[in-house]
This record gives C-alpha cells, sequence and structure tokens, in this order.
C-alpha cells in the first residue's frame, strides 16, 4: 500500500443518485490507480436530516457500484470511529485549540445558515457572507461550546491559493468570496467545515476527492487547517453531473437514485459506462 489515503464521505439523508457515483468512481479509481487505501466515513452529523436506513443503503450501493474500500464504518480500521456522531471528542479538541487562539468568537444570528451549517453547502446554499455583527462581542471565558453558535474569524483581504488536481489553479479572497462562517452550532453539532477538517486530518487523508460545487469550502478548510496546525491534503474537485437538460442531478430526487436505476435493471457496469462517457473517469481501470 502507498501513502495514498483517499474518502469517500457520503451524507446518509437520502439514496446515493448517479452524482454520486460519478465522484466516487473517481475517487476510488485514483485511490486503486495510487496503490493506496480508500476509506469510508458516514458523515452523519445532522441528526435531522439523517436516517440509519440510509446509511444501511449507501453501503449496499457502493458495493454493488463495484466500489471496494479498506476502512469504514462497516469494517472498522486504525482511525476509527468512521462515523461521524461518534466523533464528537475529536470536534471538541478542536473546538478548544482555537477558542485558545482566539480565532473563534460566539454569535448569536442568522437562523438560516445555523440551520445549514451541518451540511456540505452544495445546491448553491453556501453561507451568505456574514456583515460581522457579533465579531467585537467581549470574549467569554467557558469551557466548551455549549450553548452558543461559534464563527471562524477570518483574516480579511487575506486570499487563498491552491492547485486543483481537476480544476486547475484556484484563487478565493477571505472577505469577499466569504465571511466569518461557523464552525459549531448551539445545539451541539460541529458545521461541516469544521468536522471535515478534523476528520480528514486525523484519518491521514492525502487527497480529497468531491464535487467541484464545494472549491469554496475548500478555501475556508485551508484556512482551519492552517489555524490548526495540519499538512494540507491534495484536491482533486470533479466536475458535477447534470442530465439532457443542464439540472445537475443532485437537485433531481426523482428516478435517478442508484437504487431506482438498479430496480430498473441497470446494471452497474451501464453506471460506469454512463460515467466513462462524461470523461473523468478512465477506462481500463478495475474499479
Ligand atoms: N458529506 C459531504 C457531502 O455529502 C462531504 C463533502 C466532502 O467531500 O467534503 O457532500
Amino acid at each position: 500500500m502507498s501513502q495514498y489515503r483517499g474518502r469517500l464521505a457520503p451524507s446518509p439523508t437520502g439514496y446515493l443518485h448517479l452524482g454520486h457515483a460519478h465522484t466516487f468512481l473517481i475517487a476510488a479509481q485514483r485511490a486503486t490507480e495510487a496503490g493506496g487505501t480508500l476509506v469510508v466515513r458516514n458523515e452523519d452529523l445532522d441528526r435531522r436530516r439523517c436516517r440509519a436506513q440510509f446509511v444501511t443503503a449507501m453501503l449496499e450501493d457502493l458495493r454493488w457500484l463495484g466500489i471496494v474500500w479498506q476502512e469504514g464504518p462497516d469494517q472498522g480500521g486504525t482511525f476509527g470511529p468512521y462515523s461521524q456522531s461518534e466523533r464528537q471528542s475529536y470536534y471538541r479538541e478542536a473546538w478548544q485549540e482555537l477558542y485558545h487562539l482566539g480565532l473563534i468568537y460566539p454569535c448569536s444570528c442568522s437562523r438560516r445558515d445555523l440551520a445549514l451549517a451541518a451540511s456540505a453547502p452544495q445546491d448553491g446554499d453556501d453561507e451568505a457572507i456574514y456583515p460581522g455583527t457579533c465579531r467585537t462581542k467581549t470574549r467569554l471565558l467557558v469551557k466548551d461550546p455549549s450553548d452558543f453558535n461559534w464563527r471562524f474569524r477570518i483574516p480579511e483581504g487575506k486570499t487563498i491559493q491552491f492547485r486543483d488536481g481537476c480544476q486547475g489553479d484556484q484563487r478565493f479572497t477571505a472577505g469577499t468570496d466569504f465571511g466569518d462562517f461557523l464552525i459549531w452550532r448551539k445545539d451541539g453539532v460541529p458545521a461541516y467545515q469544521l468536522a471535515v477538517v478534523v476528520d480528514d486530518h486525523a484519518m491521514k487523508i492525502s487527497e480529497v476527492v468531491r464535487g467541484r460545487d464545494l472549491l469554496k469550502s475548500t478555501a475556508r478548510q485551508l484556512l482551519l487547517c492552517h489555524a490548526l496546525g495540519f499538512a494540507r491534503p491534495r484536491f482533486y474537485h470533479c466536475n458535477l453531473v447534470c442530465d439532457d437538460r443542464g439540472v445537475r442531478l443532485a437537485k433531481r430526487h426523482d428516478a435517478l437514485s442508484l437504487r431506482r436505476l438498479r430496480e430498473n435493471g441497470l446494471m452497474p457496469e451501464e453506471i460506469r459506462t454512463r460515467v466513462l462517457s462524461l470523461g473523468q473517469l478512465r477506462e481500463n481501470s478495475p474499479h
């Protein structure tokens, strides 16, 4: 096994669809080609939206697609647990570090942002730029994050650059592209941005493969990586899959779940072919 460690990080909020298959087949292919390890991480932080039945279904669907992983919630591994709902102590530790560094502050604004923060910001539902209302509040002396929402204070005007393996050079400006972002909700749930950075680091992920709608989130996450003293992973943001009319598949909740396609007699090989036709998966690779 090489040093390459990749991951699939589905959220069990519904059935996997063709868009997931696209990203996950590419992620699996990159891990296989690098002779590395593939990790499945169950991103079940949002208790209101996640369901146990979808966890079982997503593992089944991934297996059906022919994806093979070496670590995950179903088989354990050195860096477990592999379900985010069981990793609270890691997130608290990171919260504490950011708190002691004076890089986060409690915030009492914006219910909508709070509702969204536990999930990855897809489908254009990204956090609005925060106007900074609570930024200058007197710093509270607290021992843990409970009872408050917490935001990361971005370094205004700082440029965040990275080279993406698929999309090329990327450049974002803190304060223009995004504002102080949520890292913790007062109901005790860490935000997606914090959880994913903490887990990718703890699980020694060397390359993050995901959809290109998360490029801006990557810029935020790089700020967190830097603040926490974590090394950056590499990134590969795949193009998004759209239907014939240009509607993003993730937005369609009808006939395109892998379950439905399978019930209708579609074989995993045909899914691979469809993904291949989108040009990002290469022929002749095992999975
Ligand atoms: N659970 C997130 C999602 O479904 C993962 C995003 C990521 O790969 O960082 O979209």
